[in-house]
């Protein structure tokens, strides 16, 4: 099992000092998941590290290209929107 980093990644290098196991690389056009060393986290936390900490949504996928966070859910819930920013 490993995830993968897709084409929206935008290299922002959040995930990559997270991953308990070294299996995220910097690399061009985006960083890179090492599929024989990417666990899923299992083991080590309850989530996996670099879907937690990624603000992109959809830059992670599973082994079926499904993302973690899909487009939508990162963003404010429907209740939030609208409401007037901290003073
Ligand atoms: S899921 Fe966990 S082990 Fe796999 S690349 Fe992300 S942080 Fe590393
Ligand atoms: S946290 Fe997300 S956007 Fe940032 S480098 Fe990792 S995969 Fe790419």
């Amino acid at each position: 099992m490993a995830l993968e980093i897709v084409d929206l990644c935008v290299n922002c290098w959040a995930c990559l000092p997270l991953c308990p196991n070294q299996a995220i690389q910097a690399s061009q056009p985006h960083f890179e998941i090492d599929p024989q060393s990417c666990t899923e986290c299992l083991g080590n936390f309850a989530r996996p590290q670099c879907a937690e900490i990624c603000p992109v949504e959809g830059a992670i996928v599973d082994e079926l290209g499904e993302a973690l966070y899909p487009p939508g859910s990162l963003t404010p819930h429907t209740c939030m929107q609208g409401a007037a920013p901290p003073a």
